[in-house]
């Protein structure tokens, strides 16, 4: 696609990027699909990407989350858009989550994981789920920690409304690609040790703007890209 404005440069950017780390790894070409994390841009940027053919996108803040999905559900019912949670859940938020999310990337303890199974609409599919790990260790960071995954991946995986697809990371940021693709490594060898214990897992999700070359090298199959989609944000995304 070649790009009018710069929404659809970037959009075309982001794909090429991914395009060619597929290409550079020797993975086939639909092997990573594209969530769009839209947190702090309005419906208007999403419906605006939306245009461009993207239809998954991630956010972090359940109340601005919940004001946007409804806003272009309102006013593009047509576009059903996928909605995946992807920020820190708090115990009693979980309602929402089940009730308007298609997915959750950042279920990191088991009384969040039996809340959402219990909370999903009936009339709904099964709420698509993966278990973040903390690979770094920060303490600030949520996630479960790694030796705890796994245990957590099968209570996940024996949750009636619940359909666990794999794991989430968010390491900690940094500049230099080795210690980037490190990290990634130790979240890829927990995820083939999980997928030894529970063979229909299929999603690795990780790599963001900065670092999605590294993910995809060590087998991300999405990567959650904001920044060099919509711009710089001007809220701080807060410390999650
Ligand atoms: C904000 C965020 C992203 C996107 O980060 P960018 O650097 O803007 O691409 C990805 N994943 C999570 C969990 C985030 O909070």
């Amino acid at each position: 696609m070649s790009g009018h404005n710069p929404l659809q440069r970037n959009y075309a950017d982001v794909l090429a990027r991914i395009a060619a780390g597929c290409r550079q790894h020797d993975r086939p070409l639909d092997a990573v699909r594209l969530l769009a994390v839209s947190k702090t841009f309005g419906p208007d940027a999403v419906l605006a990407l939306a245009d461009c053919g993207q239809r998954a996108f991630g956010e972090n803040y359940l109340q601005e989350a919940l004001d946007k999905i409804s806003a272009c559900g309102h006013q593009r019912p047509e576009l059903r858009l996928e909605w995946h949670f992807i920020g820190p859940i708090q115990s009693n938020k979980t309602r929402p989550v089940a009730q308007h999310f298609d997915w959750v990337h950042s279920v990191d303890r088991e009384r969040i994981a039996q809340r959402l199974s219990d909370q999903r609409p009936p009339t709904l599919e099964p709420l698509q789920v993966c278990v973040q790990v903390n690979i770094s260790g920060e303490a600030s960071k949520s996630g479960c920690p790694p030796q705890d995954a796994i245990a957590l991946a099968r209570q996940v995986h024996a949750l009636p409304r619940l359909r666990l697809r794999g794991l989430m990371a968010l390491p900690e940021p940094s500049d230099d690609p080795l210690h980037q693709r490190a990290q990634y490594a130790a979240v890829r060898s927990l995820f083939e040790q999980l997928r030894a214990a529970v063979p229909d897992v299929d999603t690795l999700s990780m790599g963001m703007s900065a670092d999605l070359d590294a993910a995809i090298a060590e087998g991300a199959t999405i990567v959650r890209v904001g920044t060099a989609l919509f711009g710089t944000r001007d809220r701080p995304a807060r410390a999650c």
